[in-house]
């Protein structure tokens, strides 16, 4: 592909990658998520998705050895990427040093998110913050999203009102963004491989982060720690007072993983 030539990487991005690793004496930490992207379909992928990502400035979550960040530099007017390894960082560095418009960060990007006040979000993530790392998402100012998570996850994120998978972390997503799945990825398509498949997702926001995002979080915990009890008695656990007319909406003998995103909302709004 033309553009991992400018970057010097030769054409096979496999052989690169392990090369490389190999040479900065680095084995992949698993505690770290490291599963570097080897199939230039993701990379594609990501240059599809420029023209919805341009506006603004990009945040990367995982720099890695920078082959992801080089494309959303293509895309982005400024790209700003966290890495926590300082090896990858030190790397990925001096090997992007001559592209005035990325920026890399030694850090943890739980810790920097929302420092940065993103527009946007993208990057291959690391799976071991996967869950930490969407709802920093969900309450940063990250209007448009792309990335790679566990295709596992992105099912989760899209799951319907009243199906196994439907749970908390979907209707705290689905509260905030709309989920459109771009493509999913074999675990070859990654060095090491990871146990499972992958799947590019994006959102786009569609509301704004309340003020009391934080207990509305907490809230989505309690009522799916009973997600196959009633809603009247979830509310009884989950809220001190609940205002009764809800009921008059609401059937208070449904089940909880049965209420979509939107009632789930209004239920928060009038539990005090
Ligand atoms: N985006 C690259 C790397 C993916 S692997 C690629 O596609 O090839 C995930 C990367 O995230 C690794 O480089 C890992 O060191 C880094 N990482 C892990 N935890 C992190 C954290 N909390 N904050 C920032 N980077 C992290």
């Amino acid at each position: 592909m033309f553009f991992l030539e400018e970057l010097g990487v030769e054409p096979n991005l496999y052989i690169w990658t392990v090369r490389t690793l190999r040479e900065l004496g680095l084995k992949p930490s698993r505690r770290l998520g490291q599963s570097f992207t080897v199939n230039p379909a993701i990379l594609r992928d990501f240059a599809g998705l420029c023209s919805n990502l341009s506006r603004d400035r990009c945040v990367e979550i995982g720099t890695g050895l920078g082959v992801v960040t080089y494309i959303l530099s293509k895309c982005c007017r400024r790209v700003i990427s966290i890495e926590k390894d300082p090896r990858l960082y030190e790397f990925s560095r001096k090997l992007l040093s001559r592209y005035s418009n990325i920026e890399i960060i030694h850090g943890d990007a739980l810790e920097l998110l929302h420092k940065l006040e993103p527009k946007t979000v993208a990057g291959t993530v690391p799976y071991s913050i996967t869950g930490p790392l969407l709802g920093a998402i969900a309450s940063s100012t990250a209007e448009k999203v792309a990335i790679v998570l566990q295709k596992d996850v992105v099912d989760r994120l899209l799951a319907k009102h009243g199906s196994r998978r439907y749970g908390s972390i979907t209707v705290l997503m689905q509260t905030f963004f709309k989920i459109h799945k771009v493509n999913v990825y074999p675990p070859k398509y990654f060095y090491p491989e990871p146990e499972v498949s992958s799947a590019m997702v994006e959102m786009t926001r569609v509301r704004e982060v309340p003020n009391n995002m934080e207990e509305y979080e907490k809230f989505l915990k309690c009522l799916f720690s009973y997600r196959r009890k009633t809603l009247r008695n979830a509310l009884a656990r989950c809220c001190r007072r609940v205002d009764e007319d809800i009921y008059s909406f609401l059937d208070s003998s449904k089940r909880v993983f049965h209420l979509p995103p939107e009632d789930i909302l209004d239920i928060f709004r009038r539990c005090i």
